[in-house]
């Protein structure tokens, strides 16, 4: 009996063998052909962009393309290598002769690349090109990269570098300008979803939109990431994949309960907030995945509100969609923006927590207090006098520069019910002044000192960030 194949992991098995085959870099695709096909290849390419977006895997496409002799050992370079002559397997498996790849994050010395560089001169053994294939390129030293000019300024007809990195910022400006640059983006939800939807048909497995969705999201543009985590939830699952277990796989919050705790939150229900946050905690949750999960929701549905299209959001089930749809309208949008604030110091204070458990419920309560603050909105519409009554008799009006965005009704009405509204000239001038400005919340306060009503005080609470002047000088 024969022996079963050999398991290959999807995303080697799955790896693009020629410009056709990669996803979702079609602008860099098309250019490369076009040089292929006019003979107009430049000696030098850096590519960049995150990892696992097809760096390296486009380096070797494009050295296989340049020394692929076809299957019938007659061929000329091309943008679709066989992947069966000799020379292209030999690439593949990393042996050819002619095409030297090196991670530059294991050799940085300059003498490194001076074995390297010493062999540009050299005639290939027997391929029509050298191609020196140089992965995280930014991580060679400053000599390192003074050597590889020289080559670079005066390369070898018949000689091609490739550079990779994750960090174009740190390589040398002298060598960038001799390179050809693509920026390698991050794959878009839908090329994503399509492209695993297609190897899991392949392999013979079924796998729900749901399942498909959460995959996409957490692979994060990564075309690698999202078939390994394919891989990942197919040992996991078997041959049916459903959200539930990648759900339990990736150890995330459920959307929904997401959009739950963040209504709690927004509410300024801290109890039944805490109370949410544990639940999904204790059913596996990670505390910073839940914080990030809320700041992305924050986020979500601040934009909605905007672009129908961001709405459409592939990643999120139908139901998600309607229910975020319907929130991004009924929350006001200073509102949002303050939680956003909050999360966002929240999330970079973690890593000086050792218990991010607890950190996260702190951020909750803090979050839940801002809630209870009243908004720029209200404390425009009040401080302009229409609820002057709100006031100690006899305090001096203050004013705060524009600066605050714009708020839906509804904050103002639930913050300002109880008081009567005799001024509604008042109040639309208020909302004119809103609605001009798009930045939020940075307001410069000019308050008199002896207005020390709980209003004011919220105010300085409100806009912690913010300058407070008082005769030409800040107080805070
Ligand atoms: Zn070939």
């Amino acid at each position: 009996m024969a022996d079963p194949e050999p398991y290959i992991v999807l995303a080697r098995k799955y790896r693009p063998q020629k410009f056709s085959e990669i996803v979702g870099q079609p602008g860099m695709v098309r250019i490369l052909e076009n040089a292929f096909r006019s003979d107009r290849l430049a000696h030098a390419f850096i590519l960049t962009g995150v990892r696992g977006v097809g760096k390296t895997t486009t380096a070797r496409i494009i050295a296989k393309g340049l020394n692929c002799t076809g299957p019938d050992g007659e061929g000329d370079k091309t943008t679709e290598p066989c992947g069966i002559c000799e020379s292209c397997t030999q690439i593949a498996e990393g042996k050819h002769l002619d095409v030297m790849e090196c991670d530059a994050a294991s050799r940085t010395g300059v003498d490194d690349v001076r074995v390297l560089i010493d062999s540009v001169g050299y005639q290939t053994a027997d391929a029509r090109y050298r191609v020196y294939i140089i992965d995280e390129v930014h991580m060679l030293s400053k000599n390192a990269f003074n050597a590889l000019l020289k080559t670079l300024e005066e390369p070898p007809p018949h000689v091609l570098f490739i550079f990779a990195t994750t960090e174009i910022e740190k390589v040398p400006t002298t060598i960038l300008s001799r390179c050809q640059r693509f920026d390698l983006r991050r794959v878009e939800s839908e090329t994503l979803t399509t492209h695993l939807m297609s190897i899991a048909k392949a392999e013979g497995v079924d796998i729900d939109d749901a399942a498909l969705a959460l995959l996409v999201r957490a692979s994060e543009g990564s075309v690698r990431d999202a078939i390994s985590l394919l891989d990942q939830a197919i040992a996991y699952s078997g041959n049916r994949v459903q959200a539930e277990q990648v759900r339990e796989m990736l150890s995330i919050a459920d959307r929904s309960r997401i959009l739950d705790l963040l209504e709690l939150i927004l509410a300024g229900s801290i109890g039944p907030a805490l109370e949410e946050f544990v639940d999904q905690y204790q059913t596996g949750a990670d505390p910073e995945a839940i914080l990030g999960d809320l700041a992305d929701t924050v986020h979500w549905l601040s934009v909605v509100r905007f672009t129908k299209k961001s709405i459409d959001d592939p990643t999120l089930s139908p139901a998600i969609r309607e229910r975020g749809a319907a929130l991004s309208q009924s929350l006001p949008l200073p509102e949002l923006a303050r939680a956003w604030q909050i999360l966002v110091k929240c999330l970079a204070e973690l890593v000086h927590v050792p218990n991010t458990k607890v950190a996260v419920e702190m951020a909750i309560i803090r979050l839940c207090a801002a809630a209870e603050l009243p908004t720029p909105h209200d404390l425009l519409r009040r401080l302009e006098g229409t609820d002057r009554t709100a006031l100690p008799a006899g305090t001096p009006t203050a004013q705060m520069t524009e600066g605050a965005l714009p708020s839906s009704s509804q904050s103002g009405e639930q913050a300002d019910s109880g008081h009567a509204r005799t001024d509604e000239d008042s109040d639309r001038s208020a909302d004119e002044r809103l609605s001009r400005s798009d930045e939020f919340p940075k307001a410069e306060t000019a308050i008199h000192p002896s207005l020390e009503s709980p209003l004011v005080q919220s105010a300085l609470q409100s806009f912690p960030q913010s300058k407070v002047i008082v005769d030409g000088k800040q107080i805070n």
